[in-house]
């Protein structure tokens, strides 16, 4: 048996279509589209190659998007004054703060100013509460993107024992409340779970598994459950390959769908930054979250 590949690419370019298609009827019906800000501290190379791609996929769907760029050195003070302003600014829909931010910067802090209903990255306090309520308007891009590769496979959530393995803030975590919202059956594995030696367990008995660490074949591919959907999140850079947290090939001969890496949850995750951009457009025009 090998597993069907989840192409991220292919499941990006529907999705994209899709949103074309209501930015298309927004702009008839409002006479206008989103605008979204990613607001960027400094010029890290690797910063400006991401948000050149943003910017491809913002054209191809029809969304006006730019980039404010601020000074390495700028106050967190300073910082917070310029977010207010975008905040208050009619014409931007959407707001992002591009990491890495410089030390001088606490992201969290940051990032809990940006306006609710502006949230492009469903990262501020409040909208991460609202998902614990089960009210999904603006959320997390990559839990965003897992979900649409799941959705994918047709795959009935309710009742299925799926695994994450990693617990952070942007992605194990706000991932476990989206599934829990589907009455799946959540197991979340960490540090902790490895240290103890249950790691290797908890995957065996996976239908769906999620892991996103950032440890290079971490899960081994005789872990993987018959038939298992498996979203793998992890990048790794080795040399000048880059590889996910699941040992590819011997987990495809096992799993019944797997996400390659790169070209699984990557590609998706910059159109959910989209999604979501057309999602707080179309709040502040109803005025539904105050
Ligand atoms: P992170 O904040 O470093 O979190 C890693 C998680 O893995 C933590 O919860 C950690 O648990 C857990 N962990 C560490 N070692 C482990 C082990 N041996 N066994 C089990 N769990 C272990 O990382 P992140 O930001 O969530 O990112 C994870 C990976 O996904 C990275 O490779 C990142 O590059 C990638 N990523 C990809 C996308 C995408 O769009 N494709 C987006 C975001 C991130 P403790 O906290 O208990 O130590």
């Amino acid at each position: 048996m090998s597993a069907v590949i989840l192409d991220g690419k292919v499941l990006a370019g529907k999705i994209k279509q899709q949103l074309k298609e209501e930015v298309t009827k927004l702009k008839e019906t409002t006479g206008d589209v989103p605008h979204l800000v990613n607001v960027m501290i400094g010029n890290d190379s690797s910063s400006c190659a991401y948000a050149n791609s943003q910017k491809k996929v913002a054209e191809t769907i029809g969304i006006d998007y730019r980039l404010k760029s601020l000074s390495e050195d700028i106050s967190q003070e300073e910082l917070i004054h310029s977010i207010e302003s975008l905040n208050r600014d009619g014409k931007v829909n959407g707001i992002m703060i591009h990491k890495p931010v410089p030390r001088q910067i606490n992201y969290r802090t940051v990032a809990n100013r940006v306006d609710v209903r502006k949230d492009l990255e469903g990262i501020n306090v409040a909208n991460i509460g609202k998902m614990l309520l089960g009210e999904t308007h603006l959320i997390p891009c990559t839990p965003a993107a897992v979900m649409e590769h799941i959705r994918s496979t047709k795959e009935d959530l309710k009742g299925k024992e799926v695994v994450i393995v990693g617990h952070s803030e942007i992605v194990g975590k706000p991932l476990s409340l989206l599934l829990l919202n589907e009455l799946a059956t959540v197991t979340i594995c960490h540090l902790g779970t490895s240290q103890v030696g249950k790691l290797a367990g908890h995957v065996k008995r996976a239908d769906i598994l999620i892991v996103a660490v950032g440890q290079a074949g971490l899960i081994k591919g005789d872990w993987i459950k018959s038939g298992a959907i498996v979203i793998d999140v992890g990048i790794n850079k080795t040399g000048t390959t880059i590889q996910g947290d699941v040992e590819f090939e011997p987990a495809q001969k096992k799993a019944g769908f797997i996400t390659p890496v790169p070209g699984g949850v990557g590609p998706v995750t910059v159109t959910m930054l989209m999604k979501n951009g057309i999602e707080a457009f179309k709040l502040q025009l109803e005025g539904k979250v105050r």
